[in-house]
């Protein structure tokens, strides 16, 4: 019987998955990563299952022991997906910027949902840091102990897509590939895709996909941390070097904003069946970018990070949209054509 002992059993493997329109318009072969089909919705799954492995081999995390964790969401959708089927308890903190949806979920599943106002990372009150602060008190007081799960410096993340994100896109292009791109988080898909590929072959370039508003454009091409605008993509876009992202090697950067990556999120649902968040219209953007520079005739490989189900609210919602100045997708001014 071919069947998964458990939901963690189906993390990973995802499909690569070809993207026509981006790549008949540049001459190369432009493949999507369905990330989104992972049972969490999205990449965060790996990092989520890599940190909480990591955790119960070194004895840090104990039976029953609750799991703590700062993120925009997907993070802690993949943590409590895995401390669900595994036992522990899941508490996290988010910024209250985030889509509804992705609150809404993290509630379902039975997290305990720390909502606090978005400040900096500066700022002592950031979300990562009362995460940190929070799992400290936690490990004291609870009667199984708690972790933090640190996605941005815990280099167990990177390691987890170092072992089965990379691998899988080498093997899935049978070795024929010649770049890879996606925008930065915590940095661990970009570093660990990045040493995958380049221990196989340290010709495949790596470039990262970075939205306005992050600072690592800028410290890619000038060695400078420096950012300017803003995005509404979520779960993306970094002002520092993470622990994850430190030594990545990485090629060359992009600067994609909103304006660019949204109609290409808009295109993708109506013309290839592929309902995806705003980071996905990043990865895309920054593929198209890197094929552009390297010409027609390569394979360039991008990370299809999440769907746009759980972006409804913002991301389709012309009303939003309209709020931001930014491009609407035509379906939805459209009146049904056919009368029943
Ligand atoms: N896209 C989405 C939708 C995400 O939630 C995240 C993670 N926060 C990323 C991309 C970036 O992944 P990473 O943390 O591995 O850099």
């Amino acid at each position: 019987m071919n069947s998964a002992a458990n939901v963690i059993e189906a993390i990973g493997k995802t499909p690569l998955i070809r993207l026509r329109h981006a790549s008949e318009t540049t001459g190369c072969t432009i493949l999507g990563k369905a990330e989104f089909m992972n049972p969490g919705g999205s990449v965060k799954d790996r990092a989520a299952l890599a940190i909480i492995q990591d955790a119960v081999g070194r004895g840090a995390l104990k039976p029953g022991g609750v799991i703590v964790e700062g993120t925009a969401g997907n993070t802690g959708i993949g943590l409590a997906l895995v401390a669900n089927a595994l036992g522990y308890k899941t508490v996290i903190v988010i910024p209250d910027t985030q889509s509804q949806e992705k609150k809404d979920l993290l509630r379902l599943q039975g997290a305990e949902l720390i909502e606090v106002p978005a400040v900096p990372y500066s700022d002592p009150n950031n979300y990562v840091k009362l995460s940190g602060r929070l799992a400290e008190r936690l490990a004291k007081e609870h009667p199984a102990g708690a972790i933090w799960a640190n996605q941005f410096d815990n280099v167990a993340n990177r390691q987890g897509h170092l072992d089965t994100t990379g691998p899988e896109i080498w093997t899935g292009t049978e070795g024929k590939i010649d770049g890879f791109t996606c925008a930065v988080g915590t940095g661990g898909t970009l570093a660990g895709v990045a040493l995958a590929l380049k221990a196989k072959n340290a010709n495949i370039k790596i470039a990262i996909s970075d939205p306005l508003g992050a600072a690592l454009y800028s410290y890619y091409t000038s060695g400078e941390l420096k950012s300017a605008g803003s995005s509404i993509t979520e779960g993306i876009g970094q002002g520092r070097i993470t622990a994850n992202l430190q030594d990545a090697p990485i090629d060359l950067a992009y600067q994609i904003s909103d304006e660019e990556a949204l109609p290409i999120v808009f295109d993708l649902a109506e013309h290839e069946g592929l309902l995806l968040g705003g980071s996905s219209g990043i990865n895309v953007a920054g593929a198209i970018r890197l094929a552009k520079d390297l010409g027609p005739g390569h394979t360039i490989v991008t990370i299809l990070a999440d769907s746009g189900a759980r972006y409804q609210s913002k991301l389709f919602n012309p009303e939003f949209l309209r709020s931001k100045n930014l491009p609407v997708p035509a379906w939805t001014e459209r009146k049904p054509s056919i009368k029943p």
